[in-house]
């Protein structure tokens, strides 16, 4: 029998935490505020930001949502990226894709000040993060990572095959994998072979974005699967990279989509967003006290 891997128990845990600590940090006056710059009329981006919007008022953060809509230039987006970094109000940072066509995306995600980068976006988080040095991780590799730990998945010397491999979940996912002491092979639209890549993997994570792309054929009998995947149908479903109905009774444990790694990913962005708060104000704190010990003060 195949286990579902629910993400929602973990995800009210951590959001949770990210209330007790944002109370924390209102009572000293400092209120965790994200911002989230997007750039499109794409009703399913305008629902996930709305979603990630009502569960931040669920969590006492402040969402700005800054929709700079869909003839958005680079420049334009830069500029907003840029004053928002230097905000002292503003904690935590999402870019949120896609993006009007022809913005230059990997410029942009340089623009965002990595304290504040609550996606792990910029280029200096990713490489802090394989660096092993502390970053704000992308929450959606993070999620997986968490995901396994909670539902008691252990990692340490076991074989992994990552099917996507984008900077913002693929590719982070695998490093996580390795430091948690799994060997990984990551597959891509050019892997010649999917099946071989994958059929011996004890863990599978897929992060494509083709409903259906994982079949049996794929996954080893027990196998624990993590679907990342969601793309969102005409008549409003979610669907995950997985052929659910095929892998059931073949994978030893399968996350579910919708429930599964993303309610995990939205709660991730919230407590990262405290967690900047906190130590952007602690960061204040210690240059006031710096400046007031140079001064005489
Ligand atoms: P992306 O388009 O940036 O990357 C897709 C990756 O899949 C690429 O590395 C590509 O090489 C690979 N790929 C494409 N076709 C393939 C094939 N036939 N075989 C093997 N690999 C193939 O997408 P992304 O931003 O990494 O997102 C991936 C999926 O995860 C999407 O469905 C997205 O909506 C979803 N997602 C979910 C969450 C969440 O919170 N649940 C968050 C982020 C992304």
């Amino acid at each position: 029998m195949t286990r579902s891997l629910g993400g929602a128990e973990l995800a009210a845990s951590i959001r949770n935490d990210a209330s007790v600590a944002a109370d924390a940090l209102s009572e000293i006056g400092i209120r965790p505020t994200l911002a989230v710059v997007l750039a499109t009329d794409d009703e399913s981006t305008a629902w996930y930001v709305r979603s990630i919007a009502s569960a931040a008022k669920r969590t006492g953060i402040l969402c700005d949502i800054v929709d700079l809509g869909p003839s958005a230039t680079t420049e334009q987006i830069h500029t907003t990226l840029v004053e928002l970094g230097h905000d002292p109000d503003v904690h935590g940072i999402i870019l949120q894709t896609p993006l009007p066509e022809g913005t230059d995306l990997d410029a942009l995600r340089e623009a965002i000040n990595p304290a504040k980068d609550i996606d792990g976006a910029n280029p200096v988080s990713l490489g802090r993060l394989v660096a092993r040095l502390p970053a704000f991780a992308p929450a959606t590799a993070q999620a997986v990572i968490a995901l396994l730990d909670h539902h008691g998945i252990d990692l340490h010397g076991k074989t992994a095959a990552v099917v996507g491999r984008s900077t913002v979940v693929g590719s982070p996912a695998a490093h996580l994998l390795v430091q948690r002491n799994a060997t990984v092979t990551v597959c891509h639209r050019h892997t010649a072979d999917l099946v071989a890549a994958t059929r011996d993997a004890e863990i599978l994570v897929v992060a494509v974005g083709i409903p259906g792309l994982i079949r049996a054929e794929h996954v080893a009998e027990g196998a624990v699967v993590i679907d990342v995947g969601t793309t969102a149908t005409d008549d409003g479903q979610l669907l995950g990279d997985v052929d659910f109905a095929a892998v059931d009774g073949r994978a030893g444990a399968l996350t579910p989509v919708p429930g599964g790694v993303g309610p995990v990913t939205t709660a991730l962005l919230l407590n990262h967003t405290v967690d900047a708060a906190a130590t952007q104000y602690a960061q204040t704190r210690s240059d006031a006290l710096l400046t007031g010990s140079r001064s005489g003060g």
